[in-house]
């Protein structure tokens, strides 16, 4: 079964739901991919959607997901230690 009906891609609405999977690059064929990367090129409103997803992304990706956790297990740690 093809969930991915390549004439559902020609549409916005379709590129918006995958868009997810699109910037992970999981749970699509290359020639999904290959659909999309088309479908931006030639509808800018999407393209300045996954521009945007993209650079949210990048900023996720840039503060250090590990700094908190690391602090918060530290204190609990020391917490524990008083106990
Ligand atoms: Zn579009």
């Amino acid at each position: 079964m093809n969930m991915f009906d390549p004439k559902h891609w020609r549409g916005c609405e379709g590129i918006l739901d995958h868009l997810h999977e699109f910037l992970n690059q999981r749970e699509l064929a290359p020639a999904d991919v290959e659909d999309i990367r088309r479908h931006l090129k030639e509808c800018p409103p999407c393209g300045d959607r996954v521009q945007f997803e993209e650079r949210l992304l990048e900023r996720l990706k840039e503060s250090d997901p590990c700094q908190c956790p690391e602090r918060l297990r530290s204190r609990i740690k020391s917490l524990l230690d008083l106990g």
